[in-house]
């Protein structure tokens, strides 16, 4: 064993978790993420068996020089992480609920499913995002955009406290009056920081949610987008409308009238009362063709369902911009729908922002004055299918260029991308004070590292 290679060896004694290292059997499958398209090198892969053994495996780390980068499920996979340890955190997976005072307590293996899941038995529920399958951690220290943000600000901004390991191997509980710069750093920035082992989340009432999926054929774009402009324009804050192209798949399992169909999508969730839903939808209901519709009344753990996106691994490339204004992106989507289909693209979407986006003072992630987002994916089982979906973002984010804020919002970063892409200079200024105060030896690597 060389001496490079004696720090690795000795995880397997340090830890109580599953050890993972290069040829083992099954390590080429545990370095990747849930974006199995990025080719991640990391040294090993942890297996963290509870808080405890997360302390011992930092000690670990910090007194033999590894870096340690957290990824629960890996949507954010980056190569960012090659050359460290990566630490998995699926045992960490219990959830608490405190209905009398509306917060959770969420291990850090927590997929944003199992929390809607578990509040809503309660009638509670959380800001989560599209997918049911992101982490809470994953998703709520890079901020989170998502469902009920409109009302509630980011998915940070949910969070009460948090329990970490911090770089001496400690764990603490961390809140905005204990630690207020380092809770601060991790809400929103991205877990660069200390590893997290469990979070605090307020939870709020969901007696009635209205929502779901609306579906015509591209043709239909103009007409749609027209009344995605007038829905959007008077929506109160607990509506939530999201608006995309997309190319189904020709696959038999989706319901016949989506198999292989160029489509315009409405997506929407509103925090009340059916009919009310059903009326502030209105615009929609004036334009012809539809081919498929989901909307009702929904438990709120079915918030994670409304998009129906994949939950299974898959290689895959996204996009996402902040954009200052509706007219202008709209546009593009017209002559993308004009020209038939995104493919290679599955989704072009635009979401609704604004509202509690902007007034929220949600720790990094701070206030989101931009009123809306683009989101894009395309899916990428081999190289060429890779730079054919690379070059149709470029030109779709190209074909927006008059209302492209010029920042990013941090979940939404793709692979290659930077963290100064998400942040004002201010705050990744004080990001990296943070970093240098609490994690000087660089023991913890994020997706997207602050220090980049
Ligand atoms: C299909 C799909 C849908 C999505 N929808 C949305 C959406 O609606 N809104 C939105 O905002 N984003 C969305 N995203 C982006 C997603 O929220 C982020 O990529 C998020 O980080 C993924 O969560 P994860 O559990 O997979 O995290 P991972 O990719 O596993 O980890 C991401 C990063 O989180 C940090 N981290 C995670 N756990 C810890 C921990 N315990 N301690 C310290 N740091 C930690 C690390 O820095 C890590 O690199 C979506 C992504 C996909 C692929």
């Amino acid at each position: 064993m060389t001496g490079n290679e004696r720090p690795i060896e000795g995880l397997r004694t340090a830890v109580r978790g599953r050890v993972l290292i290069e040829g083992d059997a099954g390590f080429e499958r545990a370095a990747l993420g849930w974006s199995v398209g990025v080719p991640q090198r990391p040294r090993a892969v942890v297996e963290i068996a509870d808080a405890e053994d997360a302390a011992a495996l930092v000690r670990y780390a910090a007194a033999e020089g590894l870096t340690l980068a957290a990824q629960p499920s890996g949507h954010g996979a980056t190569t960012a992480l090659d050359g460290a340890v990566v630490v998995r955190t699926g045992a960490l997976n219990a959830v608490e609920i405190d209905p009398e005072n509306r917060v959770a307590r969420v291990g850090a293996g927590v997929p944003c499913g199992a929390l809607l899941e578990a509040a809503g038995a309660y009638g509670l529920t959380f800001p989560a995002g599209s997918s049911p399958v992101v982490t809470v951690a994953g998703y709520t220290l890079g901020g989170g955009l998502g469902w009920y943000g409109r009302s509630r600000g980011p998915g940070s901004a949910s969070v009460r406290a948090l329990e970490v390991v911090d770089a001496d191997g400690v764990l603490r509980r961390i809140s905005a009056v204990a630690e207020p710069d380092l809770f601060w750093a991790l809400c929103g920035g991205g877990g660069d920081h200390a590893l997290v082992t469990a979070l605090e989340v307020e939870l709020f009432p969901a007696p009635e949610v209205y929502g779901g999926r609306l579906v015509w054929p591209a043709h239909q774009a103009f007409a749609v987008l027209e009344a995605y402009a007038k829905a959007t324009a008077g929506a109160p804050e607990e509506l939530s409308v999201w608006c995309s192209l997309m190319q189904f798949p020709p696959f038999p399992e989706l319901p016949e009238p989506l198999r292989g169909l160029s489509a315009v999508v409405v997506d929407a969730a509103h925090l009340g009362p059916a009919e009310e839903g059903r009326a502030l939808l209105a615009a929609f209901e004036a334009v012809d063709g539809v081919v498929f519709d989901t909307r009702g009344a929904l438990p709120p753990a079915a918030l994670g369902m409304i998009c129906a996106e994949p939950t299974d691994p898959m290689p895959s490339l996204h996009r996402g911009e902040l954009l200052t204004d509706l007219d202008g992106a709209a546009a593009v989507l017209r002559d993308l729908a004009a020209a038939g289909t995104v493919h290679p693209l599955v989704f072009v979407q635009l979401r609704h922002l604004g509202g509690a986006y902007t007034r929220v003072d949600s720790g990094a992630c701070g206030p989101v004055a931009e009123p809306f987002l683009l989101s894009m994916m395309g899916v990428t089982p081999g190289a060429e299918a890779a730079a054919g979906v690379a070059a149709t973002l470029d030109r779709i984010v190209a074909a927006m260029g008059p209302v492209l804020a010029g920042r990013k919002p941090y979940t939404f970063l793709a692979g290659g991308e930077r963290v100064s892409a998400a942040f004002p200079a201010e705050t990744l200024e004080r990001l990296r004070e943070v970093k240098r105060a609490y994690d000087p030896h660089g023991t913890f690597r994020s997706n997207f590292p602050v220090l980049d």
